[in-house]
């Protein structure tokens, strides 16, 4: 069964001058365990609909099923819980809260879920050593990491509260080349354990790590 389904997926955005219609009837059936990555040019679609698989945002028309679950009949609330549990994002600027420690960065997805501080130390502490931090990082804030650590730090709070998606929007955009193929095989073996994972880049050496491509453009599946 799919653990993402697009059927149909409209996105139109209406401006003064007229309606832009960023994504035009995509229909896209992920597997779990999959890795995909979306290609196509600059304007094509590509962060609408990781937008609208995230329920970030919603379709005009259509219906985005995740876990088999029609987003379109989910509560604002149910929403939010479906980002928060199941679904972990990675970003081009890693957008970590810049006034907590790494450690906090991490912590702090577990903590909006369970409502208590404690608990979570000694999970996100595993999983930020697993994932290839020091010790002595713990403690520093985000700034005083390189970007390929930055990113690692992000990718340990995208883990944090084991969703079963990841979606990465171009996730090595930010780092010189040699680092951006660390934090690929990173994500790689993130994918060997289970996750599926759906990642947007325009850089071809780097969709090459996923399972699939799928190519957008001009709103439609190419
Ligand atoms: P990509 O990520 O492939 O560069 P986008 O999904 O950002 O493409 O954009 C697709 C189209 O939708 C573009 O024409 C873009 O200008 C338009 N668009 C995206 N977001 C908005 C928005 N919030 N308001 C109006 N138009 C938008
Ligand atoms: P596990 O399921 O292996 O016990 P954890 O629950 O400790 O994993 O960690 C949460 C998630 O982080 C796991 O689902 C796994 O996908 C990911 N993960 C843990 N360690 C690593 C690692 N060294 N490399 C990549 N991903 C990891």
């Amino acid at each position: 069964d799919a653990v993402i389904r697009l059927e149909d997926a409209t996105k139109v955005y209406s401006l003064p001058f007229g309606d832009v219609v960023a994504l035009d009837k995509v229909c896209i059936s992920v597997i779990p365990g999959e890795f995909i990555a979306i290609m196509g040019p600059s304007g094509s679609g590509k962060s609408t609909l990781l937008n609208l698989i995230g329920s970030l945002d919603v379709p005009t028309s259509g219906d985005i099923y995740i876990d088999g679950r029609n987003t379109r009949t989910l509560s604002d609330d149910e929403l939010t819980e479906l980002r928060r549990d199941r679904i972990g994002f990675i970003f081009q600027q890693f957008n970590l809260i810049p006034l907590l420690t790494v450690l906090e960065n991490v912590e702090y997805p577990m903590i909006l879920k369970s409502r208590q501080a404690v608990k979570g130390s000694s999970r996100a502490h595993d999983l930020l050593m697993r994932i290839g931090l020091t010790e002595q990082m713990l403690a520093h804030k985000p700034k005083e990491l390189s970007g390929g650590q930055q990113q690692r730090v992000a990718i340990a709070r995208a883990l944090i509260n084991d969703p079963a998606i990841l979606l990465c929007d171009e996730p090595t955009g930010n780092l010189d080349q040699a680092t951006g193929r660390i934090i690929m095989d990173l994500l790689l073996e993130v994918n060997r354990r289970g996750k599926t994972i759906i990642m947007v880049t325009h850089d071809a050496d780097i969709a090459a790590y996923a399972s699939r491509t799928i190519t957008i453009v001009d709103g439609k599946v190419a």
